[in-house]
């Protein structure tokens, strides 16, 4: 019998997953995907916020708050890229100025750090290209920029490291409640447990329903992104947002941590929780919206478009609490943003209060918080070049040409615990194919590469989802 059983194995599901793994338990991490992080967590603006935006005294403050200065250590531990170049929101008018100063009062109250309200000059001084349209700006220093879905995976590979089981295409289709534990049906088995998290995402509302009676609802909020080029990465270097409005926040112009820029999103919410298609009449409002911002937004530099979807609460706020209909059934529900900025601080109180509820946890002496650290074979000198090519002569054949990706990068990004088995999962972990030809080039290789490591058919390579397949068969019949 497990301890515990995680359902989602998005940012919240791996960060909880990690945090439970530094004690003697029996941890499952169950995700209904054939990879970590293929929610919400692959598709979002990957800020980590400073704090000053969520009300006071709501679960979105207090825990983004606590969760920013918790990133520092975490992507450290873990060799994620994480940035904190400080975010900007732009004014518009005098009006908009009054509605900062709003903001920096409810920053104050949620003890947000060195936030100021800059004038044009300032704010000029700071990112020289912004438009003529702005007249001041709330600046917040300590606001940065991570790599979601590669801290997510990360955090998969360390809790695995440290004997976390997860479990990919297992989705959740049933659970029931017995007297001191509970039964969990995938599609693929059966799992005894004592203690359930539900970290299912938009999702979470239907895993709640399935061992209570309806008490929130979860409506998926898509919002569209675009991504330029590097070439164009050094049009800001800090996070540009809009004065919010009635209408909402606004769209979005910020850097990437592998520096290239990202503009949107919107908001429209909708139905279909596996609906995150781009639409043009979306693409061209976030076009037109983003152009208030910087006067020239390079369009003609776009790689590629995406959407993700927000799991709005119908409660407003996160939902993180032991369900008062079942006991030992945790939900960690209504995750929106700031929920990856809220993450590692929603991990450590989810934690604990799993801690109090049961009484009998013992620390785990082993607990290695570190992950082995990923080679990125063009940050080295041409010492350690050499060096790593005469240990492993696959670090010197360059597969992606866009972003010069080595054989052994991929090579190891599949092998590692919780490792790449799909196209994206390699793109997303090491990046061949995330440069301007999108893997148009080194696509096929990359394929080439995973069916021989996973010791696969190359037809049964995925892109992504489990029935995304690239090849149907061989153009010739080789004999
Ligand atoms: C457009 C947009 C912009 C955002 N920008 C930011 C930002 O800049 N900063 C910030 O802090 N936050 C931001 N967020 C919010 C942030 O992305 C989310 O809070 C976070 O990713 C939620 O993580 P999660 O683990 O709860 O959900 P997910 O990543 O969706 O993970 C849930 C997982 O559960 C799995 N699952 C679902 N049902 C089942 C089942 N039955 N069985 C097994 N597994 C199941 C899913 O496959 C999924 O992998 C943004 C969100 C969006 C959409």
């Amino acid at each position: 019998m497990y301890d515990v059983t995680i359902i989602g194995a998005g940012i919240i599901g791996t960060f909880i997953a990690r945090e439970l793994a530094r004690y003697t338990l029996r941890i499952a991490l169950l995700e209904k995907d054939n990879d970590v992080a293929n929610g919400t967590t692959k598709a979002n603006s990957a800020i980590i916020h400073a704090g000053y935006d969520a009300k006071s005294g709501t679960l979105k403050a207090k825990f983004n708050a606590l969760g920013n200065p918790m990133f520092d250590k975490v992507c450290e531990e873990l060799d994620v890229p994480f940035k904190r170049i400080g975010s900007l929101v732009l004014a518009f008018s005098e009006d908009q100025m009054e509605t900062l100063g709003e903001l920096y009062e409810q920053g104050r109250q949620n003890k947000i750090p060195d936030l100021r309200i800059l004038n044009r000059d300032e704010v000029k001084a700071i990112e020289p290209n912004i438009s003529e349209y702005v007249v001041g700006a709330l600046h917040a220093p300590t606001a940065g920029i991570v790599g979601p879905w590669e801290l997510a995976m990360a955090l998969a590979e360390n809790a695995v490291d440290n004997n976390v089981d997860l479990m990919l295409n297992n989705e959740v289709i049933k659970i029931e409640k017995q007297e001191d534990s509970y039964v969990i049906f995938t599609n693929e088995q059966q799992i005894k447990t004592k203690y359930v998290i539900n970290c299912a995402g938009v999702y979470a509302d239907n895993l709640h329903n399935m061992v209570a009676k309806p008490s929130f609802e979860i409506i998926p909020r898509r919002g569209q992104y675009f991504v330029l080029d590097k070439s164009e990465g050094n049009i800001t270097n800090s996070i540009l947002f809009q004065c919010p409005t009635k209408l909402g926040k606004g769209v979005l112009v910020l850097p990437t941590v592998h520096e290239n820029i990202l503009i949107g999103p919107d908001a429209e919410d909708i139905e279909n929780k596996e609906n995150t298609e781009t639409t043009e009449e979306r693409l061209c409002y976030v076009m037109e919206a983003s152009r208030k911002t910087l006067s020239n937004v390079p369009f003609n530099s776009v790689i590629t478009s995406f959407a993700g979807l927000r799991a709005k609460p119908s409660t407003e706020d996160f939902i993180i609490e032991e369900s008062n209909q079942s006991k030992g059934f945790i939900n960690v529900a209504g995750i929106e943003s700031p929920g990856l900025s809220a993450a590692p601080a929603i991990a450590e109180y989810v934690v604990n209060m799993l801690r109090d509820m049961d009484g009998s946890f013992k620390l785990n002496e082993e607990f290695n918080p570190i992950r082995r650290k990923m080679t990125v074979f063009m940050a080295l000198n041409e010492e350690e070049k050499k060096e790593i090519i005469k240990k492993d002569p696959r670090y010197g054949r360059v597969i992606c040409r866009c972003e010069n990706i080595t054989e052994g990068e991929i090579v190891d990004s599949i092998n590692r615990n919780a490792g790449a088995r799909t196209f994206d999962g390699v793109k997303r972990r090491v990046r061949p194919g995330m440069g301007r030809c999108q893997g148009g080039f080194c696509g096929p290789r990359v394929m080439e590469i995973l069916a021989r490591e996973l010791g696969e058919d190359i037809v049964d390579i995925v892109k992504d989802s489990k029935k995304s397949y690239i090849a149907t068969g061989l153009t010739k019949n080789n004999v």
